[in-house]
């Protein structure tokens, strides 16, 4: 904790002068928010139908204690110009509100007249006031009120008879007053409190206590519209591990270290400020009064620093890391736009690997707009089999020949035409669409290497390799969908390689551990993709279950006899073949580094110079000649040539 410490030392989450203090209300009021027009409709009309009842039932009230009926009419004749001004649809909801309010209280005024000043009529008042809070809105209960007190206070002192029905009531007014006056209180305080708690309930969350979303809108709302002079900002918080938590730990530990969390960030709040949650891991911030963009974004790093300190529960000790998205409020915004774009900009946090804090630009809705479309692009190509498999040829470096295959994805787009994975594979990750697209991709790439070996029989059988993507990998039918496609196939799990790389192992290491060793139990190989670009973390290369490296071709790209890089190479190679697994050099480019390759041990290459990924059908003449002539110039379809190896001696 003792980093905690330090950070609130700081204090002030924004260098910025202190706001000047403003009445506030006190908290244990209602906030008296606005209902929805919906349920305002609804209640309004409850409130006024039971004002129209009291026209019938105080005239035959009053008929039955033998009133005189012209005084009895006359009186509850009052009521009509309130229920007429509630009913009508030209008023706004104050002046409608206010009417039904204030006839109410007539009505009860005029039940207690009719009634003689009787001691028991006068709890209709109570009553009232109780239905009135209904509307969650001061107005009408405070003139509600006001006519209760001019009642009793003023009324009741200038004409007692007219209010109290007892001798001794009508001899003390005043105290009698006091008496009516403690029970208003009281009567008004439990439905102020109720009403307050209606409020906070829907308004806050349970489990933290803080504002919901509901309230973050609304109070970003007034701000904006209150406050033109100052700027306001608002730092979009999402957590970024915490599903693992929860999945790994339980919900009662997931709900504890969001409540820590809540309480670290609110004590790196000023007075002003708003913190909120969103729901499930997902916080806002809006921060007041912030002088400018630099100002924001220290404060935004300040609240991204509670995260990196890790959160103990019970004798579980957890490390939570958040994205964080910021975005400045300016006049035109509304708060839902302000927020949306704090929440685009921690998107961009997260799709930069997390743990970070972004700012939001204006292109970013745009790009959002973009990958929304894409992503339901993809669904359509998907559904309508726009998906192709393009194949490229892996080449054993000492027999020479193509023992096996590269899978690698193309999207046969019907404008654009054939789309490369870059451009799309993040989408579909994203989309979740990776899972139904890769288990296309597992069952076309074995039914055609199965259709491919049983072309060739006599060839050594030839082996495909799938890239698996790592929400594939979280995936928990992955297993059950490679032994169907084998099983649906025909082909020999040997035959079938998949291939992973280290980040989406390494980021959910004792999740993906099962699956990769269920994949081996069945009897398929793996390959780690891209050696050298990511953690190459030694320990973890002799932990993980692949029997292949595949070197970057960021290596070979520019390898030669001399170069430093091929020291590197040099190292993954003998380093893979001590741990007992085979090589694979991507990339290759040129005859030069065929050679080199070659007088490294690596076992195959893999590369445009050996043949670049084709269709199938133009890989299918590949399989039939033997090698080393297999490859040989014009049996490309993608332009470039094809080389054949025997050069390369
Ligand atoms: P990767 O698995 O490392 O695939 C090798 C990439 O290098 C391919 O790009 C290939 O065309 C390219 N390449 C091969 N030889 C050479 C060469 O000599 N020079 C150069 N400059 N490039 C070469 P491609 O097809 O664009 O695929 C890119 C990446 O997309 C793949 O990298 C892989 O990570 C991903 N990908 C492809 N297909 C799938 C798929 O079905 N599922 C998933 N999840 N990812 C895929
Ligand atoms: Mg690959
Ligand atoms: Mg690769």
């Amino acid at each position: 904790m003792r980093r905690m410490d330090a950070i609130d030392a700081g204090a002030a989450a924004v260098p910025a002068e202190e706001p000047r203090p403003r009445w506030r209300r006190p908290t244990f009021l209602p906030e008296g928010r606005r209902l929805s027009d919906e349920v305002w409709q609804q209640r309004h009309r409850w409130l006024t139908c039971l004002l129209w009842l009291h026209v019938p039932g105080l005239l035959l009230f009053g008929l039955a204690r033998g009133l005189d009926p012209t005084a009895v009419v006359a009186q509850v004749a009052l009521l009509l110009p309130a229920g007429a001004v509630a009913m009508s649809p030209w008023f706004g909801r104050n002046v409608r509100s206010s009417s039904t309010s204030v006839g109410l209280v007539v009505a009860a005024s005029v039940l207690v007249h009719l009634s003689g000043g009787t001691i028991e009529a006068h709890f209709q008042f109570f009553v009232i006031l109780a239905f009135l809070t209904l509307y969650q809105a001061w107005l009408p209960f405070l003139l509600a009120l006001a006519y209760v007190v001019g009642e009793h206070g003023i009324v009741g002192a200038i004409d007692p008879r007219a209010v109290y029905s007892s001798p001794d009531q009508i001899a003390h007014p005043w105290r009698w007053a006091a008496i009516h006056g403690a029970f208003v209180l009281a009567a008004s305080t439990a439905n102020v409190w109720s009403w307050r708690l209606t409020e906070q309930e829907a308004l806050h969350d349970g489990l933290t206590g803080l504002p919901n979303r509901v309230f973050l809108l609304d109070a970003l709302e007034k701000l904006l519209r209150g406050n033109g002079r100052t700027t306001t900002a608002v730092l979009f918080i999402d957590l970024d591990n915490f599903k693992d938590a929860n999945d790994a730990f339980g919900h009662r530990v997931g709900d504890e270290l969001l409540v820590a969390l809540s309480q670290r960030l609110q004590r790196l709040l000023r007075g002003g400020d708003i913190l909120a949650r969103l729901g499930g891991d997902e916080f806002a911030v809006v921060l007041t009064n912030v002088p400018d963009l630099e100002s924001a974004h220290a404060a935004g790093e300040r609240l991204l620093a509670v995260f990196d300190e890790p959160v103990r529960i019970d004798d579980v000790t957890l490390a939570a890391g958040a994205s964080v998205g910021l975005a400045l409020a300016d006049m035109d915004t509304s708060a839902a736009d302000v927020l949306r774009n704090a929440d685009l900009a921690m998107y961009e946090a997260k799709r930069d690997g997390g743990g970070r804090l972004a700012d939001y630009r204006s292109g970013l809705h745009v790009a959002a707009v973009r990958r929304a479309e894409l992503e339901a692009e993809l669904r359509v190509a998907l559904a309508e089999d726009q998906f192709v498999l393009h194949y490229q040829p892996i080449v054993d470096l000492v027999t020479k020949r193509t023992v096996g295959t590269e899978a690698l994805l193309r999207w046969q787009h019907p404008v654009r035409g054939l789309v490369g994975p870059m451009d799309f594979i993040t989408a579909a990750e994203q989309s979740g669409l990776i899972i139904p697209l890769g288990v296309w991709v597992i069952r076309s790439a074995c039914m055609q290497t199965a259709k491919w070996q049983q072309e060739n029989p006599d060839a050594p059988p030839l082996t495909v390799s799938v890239n698996l993507s790592p929400r594939q990998l979280l995936d928990r039918t992955l297993v059950t969908t490679v032994a169907v496609a084998l099983h649906d196939s025909g082909l020999d799990p040997a035959s079938l390689c998949l291939e992973i790389t280290e980040g989406s192992v390494i980021k959910d290491f004792d999740s993906t551990m099962p699956t990769l060793n269920a994949l081996r139990t069945l009897g398929v190989s793996l390959a780690l993709d891209d050696f050298g670009t990511g953690y190459s973390s030694l320990s973890y290369l002799q932990r993980l279950p692949v029997t292949t490296v595949k070197i970057d071709r960021s290596f070979i790209g520019d390898l030669d006899s001399d170069n430093p890089n091929g020291q590197i190479v040099l190292a993954i190679i003998e380093l893979a073949h001590a741990l007992g697994m085979s090589v694979t050099a991507e990339g290759a480019e040129t005859l030069e580094q065929l050679d080199v390759l070659r007088a490294m041990r690596s076992d195959q290459a893999q590369g445009y110079v050996l043949g670049r990924p084709m269709p199938p059908g133009a890989l299918g003449d590949l399989m039939t000649a033997p090698a080393p002539s297999s490859l040989v110039p014009g049996q490309r379809t993608d332009g470039a040539e094809t080389r054949t190896l025997e050069s390369a001696d």
